[in-house]
């Protein structure tokens, strides 16, 4: 276990140079104060727990204090924002800090968002506020414990500088951490201006740092391509199966190494709704929950053209042409176990399918189906769900052929049930439980937010003491309007 001081920094990114990032120091918000802090996040670089109450820890992740060895800067990128494409982005309220090696070896990118204006700040203030640095840091953690590829979140700090939104709130600082920050975006950047020595020093980078296996392959950037095709069509198969909606699929927000990034309005559907838009500002649906699938695609094409200097485009496309049934497979992989199903038949996606349709019609919190099909037995599981269906006819026909293929199954129940629950959560990051967290935090009471982290850490497992968090959204909670000014 290590204290703050004793962690050892690799700067890999800072060395490319001017070229691709910019010095940049944090700029410090007033009076911080922790908000809350990951255990699991703090494990990945050895730091002790009790780090965290050191006064000193909340003034580093609020820019007042830096390690000697930490090299703060502002990357640049571009990327497709909504299908057009923007030219110029960068981070515009984040640094990243630099690289620590922990004790296995691994490198963490630590990225400090809500740092102050850079030269990509535009006409941003820098900030992030506290409420969007708190829904970043539940998500990334909840993400990673439901086992779904995401970045990581070591700390939110609170603090009293003013920043102006649609009313005044608060700036916030949110740690967030990655193996890599590179996005799609980056490669877009330099192919659009150009650049393509630099793109190929990017490319160099990338591949020596996040895909060593790629350059024992004969073409070690088709290799690299094709492999960023396979982590997003998983990474998409379990944001369907799990029903987690991005919101900003920009390509500026796509990671090169097809984790969870970028988080802004996201949701978690709670009734299901093939075409829930979670984004208040996505007006045409582009990035509707059932559209992630095609976006995905669409964005790989986007990354594929960036590389078109390197790769044959014959080669690019049949890398592309991988992603839709590599999704499907691993889509109908999770779905089968979420639906307890241990062996895999002809029809099981129509099947899959077919519940999703009777869903759409009636008002199935999609997350609790899954775990109340496993609490019982299939029959008296199914009598139980039936209560939330509305066509009940459909219900009926779709439950007669669930019976059917569960007894061709066989094993026993508890059997079941352990697995089951072990794939399907009973505590889910809510849209309503975030806003709660959120309106507690701004009042200067983190209990909420902090127990509320503590609970999705461990997502199957019952607690006590915390039913309240397994409950559906009341109505104020069902259609919350999350906009990306965060
Ligand atoms: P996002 O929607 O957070 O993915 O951000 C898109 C782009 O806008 C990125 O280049 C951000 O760095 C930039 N940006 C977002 N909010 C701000 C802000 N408050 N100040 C400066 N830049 C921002
Ligand atoms: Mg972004």
């Amino acid at each position: 276990m290590k204290a703050l001081d004793e962690l050892s920094f690799d700067n890999r990114f800072a060395r490319l140079g001017d070229a691709f990032s910019t010095e940049v120091l944090p700029d410090p918000i007033a009076n911080p104060r922790l908000v809350v802090a990951s255990r699991a996040a703090l494990a990945l670089l050895d730091l002790d727990p009790a780090v965290t109450e050191e006064p000193v820890f909340a003034e580093i992740f609020a820019g007042h204090k830096l390690w000697s060895e930490a090299e703060p800067r502002a990357m640049v990128y571009s990327g497709h924002q909504f299908g057009a494409y923007n030219p110029r982005l960068g981070d515009g309220r984040g640094l990243l800090l630099g690289e620590v090696v922990n004790d296995a070896g691994e490198h963490w990118d630590l990225h400090l968002k809500g740092a102050g204006q850079t030269p990509y700040s535009r006409m941003g203030d820098g900030r992030a506020v506290l409420r969007s640095s708190i829904r970043e840091f539940l998500a990334s953690e909840y993400l990673y414990a439901l086992g779904i590829p995401s970045s990581r979140a070591l700390c939110v700090t609170a603090s009293d500088t003013p920043v102006w939104r649609e009313q005044k709130e608060n700036a916030a600082m949110l740690l967030r951490m990655a193996p890599s920050h590179v996005r799609f975006g980056h490669f877009e950047y330099f192919y659009y201006t150009q650049q393509h020595d630099k793109l190929k020093e990017l490319g160099d980078f990338v591949l020596a740092n996040s895909f060593p296996a790629c350059l024992e392959q004969p073409q070690p950037y088709a290799a690299f391509f094709r492999e960023v095709v396979e982590r997003n069509a998983e990474l998409i198969a379990y944001w369907q199966a799990y029903g987690f909606c991005h919101g900003v699929m920009n390509t500026d927000n796509m990671s090169i190494l097809g984790i969870t990034f970028d988080y802004g309005p996201y949701a978690f559907l709670d009734d299901f709704d093939a075409k829930h838009i979670c984004n208040h500002s996505d007006d045409s649906g582009r990035y509707s929950f059932n559209n992630q699938v095609p976006i995905a695609h669409w964005n790989l094409a986007a990354l594929g053209q960036a590389l078109t200097p390197f790769v044959e485009v014959d080669e690019l496309r049949e890398a592309l042409g991988l992603f839709l049934p590599l999704y499907q497979a691993h889509y109908l992989d999770l779905m089968r176990r979420r639906l307890g199903l241990t062996t895999a038949e002809e029809g099981d996606l129509e099947l899959v399918q077919r519940l999703l349709q009777v869903m759409q019609s009636g008002a199935v919190d999609y997350s609790l189906f899954f775990r109340r099909l496993g609490e019982q037995a299939p029959e008296q599981a199914l009598a139980t769900v039936r209560e939330d269906f509305v066509d009940l006819a459909d219900f009926d026909a779709w439950a007669a052929e669930y019976l059917a293929r569960t007894a061709r199954e066989g094993g026993n129940q508890d059997e079941r049930r352990a697995r089951m629950h072990a794939v399907n959560p009973l505590y889910v990051l809510r849209n309503y439980l975030a806003q709660e967290a959120i309106a507690a935090a701004e009042q200067g009471d983190y209990s909420v937010v902090r127990q509320l982290h503590e609970v999705l850490s461990k997502p199957f497992e019952e607690q006590p003491g915390v039913e309240h968090l397994t409950r559906r959204p009341p109505d104020w909670g069902r259609h919350l309007e999350i906009s990306c000014s965060s």
